[in-house]
């Protein structure tokens, strides 16, 4: 008995919880299975598709299809025996994650891997009505496909605003990457440019047969 009760207790030890289902999570849980298979590895991620912002910027670019992007959960879970759940972390507690539906997840370990998220109530006149009208497509997605319909919608000529965050941030040649997607394309028949910072207030736009660079 005295041999068996810290090996009880050690098998009862065995539950990692990871949270978000983007590259950092879904990567810790794919590793942390098949470093030790005994694992109880449980993955949290409300969505079903996740699409990926890397290769965005050639949706953008009408290089690739949105649907491309699309990445999901099956092999995780068929392949590598992780149990997903797709559902909301409303908090990490010692020992347990509570999901938004009340559900509790105890742990051992946990991963927490939610991403970046805007905070909406720090900029005076902007909230989530104002990425309807300018997506950003910082976060891949329904921003993506959204920012892509606007740039196909565009009139020839027309003009592209670009505003870095300040560093750092998630991607920082992602503005550039973007801009040049963006004057390859047919529309807006113009060439590229380059901001000359990064300041929340430094922009760049480009019209047709010309570029400027502006603060
Ligand atoms: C335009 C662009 C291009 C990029 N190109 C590249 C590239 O070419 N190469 C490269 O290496 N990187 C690139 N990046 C950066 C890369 O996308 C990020 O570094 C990466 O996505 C970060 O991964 P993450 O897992 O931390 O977060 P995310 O990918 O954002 O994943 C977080 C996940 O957590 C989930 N989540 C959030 N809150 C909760 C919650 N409460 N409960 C449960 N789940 C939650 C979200 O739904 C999401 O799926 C690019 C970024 C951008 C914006």
């Amino acid at each position: 008995m005295a041999v068996a009760a810290p090996q009880l207790l050690l098998a009862a030890k065995r539950r990692v919880v990871v949270v978000g289902g983007g590259f950092g999570g879904a990567t810790a849980a794919k590793y942390l299975k098949r470093f030790d298979s005994s694992l109880e590895v449980t993955l949290v991620e409300p969505k079903r598709t996740y699409h990926t912002c890397p290769f965005s910027n050639l949706v953008l670019g009408n290089l690739k299809g949105f649907g491309e992007l699309a990445q999901h959960y099956k092999t995780l879970e068929h392949k590598y025996g992780i149990r997903v759940i797709h559902a909301r972390a409303a908090r990490v507690k010692p020992g347990v994650v509570l999901l938004e539906d009340g559900v509790k997840l105890p742990f051992e370990r946990a991963v927490v891997a939610p991403g970046i998220d805007f905070r909406f109530d720090q900029m005076a006149g902007y909230g989530e009505f104002a990425v309807e009208a300018m997506p950003h497509a910082w976060q891949a997605g329904e921003q993506t496909s959204r920012l892509r319909q606007q740039l196909a919608a565009m009139p020839e000529g027309g003009t592209v605003i670009i505003c870095p965050p300040e560093n750092p941030y998630r991607c920082p040649p992602g503005p550039y990457e973007r801009a040049s997607l963006i004057a390859q394309t047919p529309k807006p028949k113009s060439s590229s440019s380059t901001p000359r910072s990064n300041s929340p207030s430094s922009s760049f736009s480009w019209t047709a047969g010309s570029s400027t660079t502006g603060r």
